[in-house]
């Protein structure tokens, strides 16, 4: 595993959330992607080196929306960057994680991911991305 690639914040409204963000950080957010598949609409924001991306769910049954209805708003997952996803969900099984997508899917941004269940990393939800060329 490598660098933090961003940090995954839920949130109810994004309209509201971007302008609070761009308030924060004194800037625009460089991307807003919707991915249907997980039932939800993504906004990006890059502060130095660092990216963060606010979440909000498209439907009832995103993982998203759930997220809220038990915890509320806020830190939802940490994502770290991977150069081999394969081989990393290969060596996180044996290493005993539950991995959540055994195959990587494509996430927003670009990325291939894949997120390891919290309840084997101490209730943090991680995601593994790796930059699709
Ligand atoms: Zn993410």
């Amino acid at each position: 595993m490598e660098k933090i690639e961003h940090i995954g914040i839920a949130v109810k409204d994004l309209e509201v959330s971007n302008k609070l963000f761009a308030s924060l950080f004194g800037k625009e957010h460089y991307k807003e992607e919707e991915v249907a598949s997980e039932g939800v609409k993504t906004s990006f924001f890059k502060n130095g080196p660092n990216k963060i991306e606010l979440l909000q769910a498209t439907n009832a049954e995103s993982p998203i929306a759930k997220f809220i209805e038990k915890k509320g708003e806020g830190v939802h997952h940490i994502a770290f960057a991977v150069s081999d996803i394969k081989a990393e969900i290969k060596r996180l099984k044996t290493a005993g994680f539950i991995v959540l997508n055994e195959t990587p899917k494509k996430g927003a941004d670009n990325k291939l991911v894949a997120f390891l269940h919290p309840k084997t990393t101490n209730g943090v939800l991680i995601e593994l991305c790796q930059e699709i060329e």
